[in-house]
């Protein structure tokens, strides 16, 4: 049991704080979610039906603005933050709903063969909490993403992000009986953990820890009212708290997991944002980048050496 005092209190999450590769003090994972048209409609299942895919348009959509929002980001944005990726020389993670690889498995191959990891997001971005009275149907939806995945990206992903960031009680049974490693949607700890070690009843799942604040959708999702969230906060603010949070994270050994969108990050400013961040990690020198699978492979090699 790996306790920790802080701020008087006694953390008892059994979290994996080290020792990290090469004597590194902690971990960095940029993670983007690649919702494309669904990030601007309900999670699934949606009465209106589906927002992407083949039979789109069977449904008469009377609004394009979500489906344009969606293009940007797969169009203008996913090429820019791959170009980013590249050019500092990182490998990043991509979530992605396995309907988006239906529809265009070019764009998601892509992130393949550029060598970064590509994990589970649903198959239309359904909302797991909706099934908390039907593991039999969440099943389904989790079989037809990994069939989308072995069928036009040859790939079996490793982790998993659920859509809404929730789970519900039979989600984690679920991925593990179907073999993925970890799971990122949750906001206990800030350093990998196994979900059994805090929650009853729950399997051998790895998950890290995710929050609000290092989600780009709080601070720059702009939706015209009367939707809730309507807000645009300047790039200097939200360098700062990303900031401050990898120093305070990585200082305690803990791994801080980015989330961004690609049609919200990739805008030119907010790019900005992600070459400053790494710029700081590495000016650290002591911050291990690396997608959560990878981060992953080591805790659980070091857990099984343990
Ligand atoms: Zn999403």
């Amino acid at each position: 049991m790996h306790n920790r005092t802080r701020y008087g209190e006694t953390i008892m999450l059994n979290e994996f704080r080290g020792p990290w590769p090469d004597g590194r003090r902690g971990a960095m994972a940029l993670t983007f979610d690649c919702d494309v048209t669904y990030a601007y409609a309900p999670a699934r299942p949606d009465p209106a039906g589906p927002r992407t895919g083949e039979r789109l348009f069977e449904k008469k959509p009377k609004r394009l603005q979500g489906y344009s929002r969606g293009m940007y980001g797969l169009h203008t944005a996913l090429p820019r933050i791959l170009d980013f990726l590249k050019r500092r020389g990182i490998r990043g993670g991509f979530y992605v709903p396995g309907a988006n690889v239906e529809r265009w498995p070019e764009s998601f191959r892509a992130i393949v063969e550029q060598g970064h990891e590509i994990g589970a997001h649903g198959h239309e971005h359904e909302n797991v909490s909706l099934y908390k009275d039907d593991p039999e149907a969440e099943a389904a939806v989790l079989d037809a993403a990994l069939a989308a995945f072995e069928m036009h990206l040859g790939v079996r992903p490793a982790g998993y992000r659920s859509p809404a960031w929730d789970m519900n009680l039979h989600t984690a049974r679920l991925l593990a009986e179907r073999g993925f490693t970890y799971d990122s949607s949750l906001f206990a700890g800030e350093a990998p953990h196994m979900l059994s070690d805090i929650y009853p009843d729950q399997p051998d799942l790895l998950e890290f820890p995710i929050d609000w604040c290092l989600d780009d959708a709080v601070y720059f999702m702009w939706f015209m009212p009367p939707h809730l969230m309507a807000q645009l906060h300047g790039p200097e603010e939200v360098f700062r708290i990303w900031r401050d949070e990898l120093d305070g994270i990585v200082g305690e050994g803990g791994v801080f997991t980015l989330t961004c969108h690609p049609s919200v990050i990739g805008r030119h400013h907010r790019m900005n944002i992600l070459e400053r961040l790494v710029d700081h990690a590495e000016a650290r020198g002591d911050v291990w980048i690396a997608p959560l699978d990878e981060i992953a492979g080591h805790v659980m090699r070091r857990k099984a050496a343990a």
